[in-house]
């Protein structure tokens, strides 16, 4: 399938943006775009209860890694080509982004315009546009570079896909190697 998706991140004229703007799953989550650079977010369109499905990740196409890309294998990186590039990262998420069933879950009850966020780490091993994290999450790991820079106990509290379940065991095994 061609590859239209853009997105949009600078903006300096939101209603501008929001006039143009077609959803890619319309009535199941939507872009809430905001003025300035990546303040926009996704949010869902809908309720979901927890663990209900928000939608199959379709129409994907394999890439290099960037930082709209997300990792589904150990050296394996798609880009989503829709919405959900618009998933923000949280420490404390709503959703996960399962890259094993390529579907999005839902990890709390979600009303209508709440905030669809996904911890980056469960997906990315080192990613290719560290930020420092502001999400004033109790938890919050304060530095998101990937599940590479966060400890066993930290990653253990989220939902991990298997690549990144398989490079943490190798990481624990790797360094009870070393220690002997
Ligand atoms: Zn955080």
């Amino acid at each position: 399938m061609p590859v239209t998706y853009t997105k949009v991140e600078k903006i300096t004229d939101a209603a501008a943006v929001k006039l143009a703007y077609k959803p890619t799953h319309p009535g199941l989550f939507e872009v809430a775009y905001a003025e300035g650079d990546y303040n926009s977010k996704l949010v869902a369109a809908r309720p979901y209860a927890k663990g209900e499905i928000l939608c199959k990740v379709e129409g994907i196409t394999a890439g290099p890694k960037k930082y709209t890309s997300v990792q589904v294998g150990k050296d394996d990186h798609i880009e989503l080509n829709s919405d959900l590039v618009f998933m923000n990262h949280s420490c404390n998420p709503t959703v996960s982004l399962d890259t094993d069933t390529m579907t999005v879950v839902a990890v709390v009850d979600l009303k209508e315009g709440d905030n669809l966020t996904f911890f980056y780490p469960s997906s990315e091993w080192e990613m290719d546009q560290p930020f420092p994290c502001w999400c004033g999450a109790e938890q919050c790991v304060k530095n998101v570079q990937g599940a590479k820079f966060l400890s066993k106990e930290t990653m253990s509290r989220y939902f991990l896909t298997k690549h990144i379940q398989t490079l943490l065991e190798e990481r624990e095994a790797a360094a009870s190697a070393a220690q002997v």
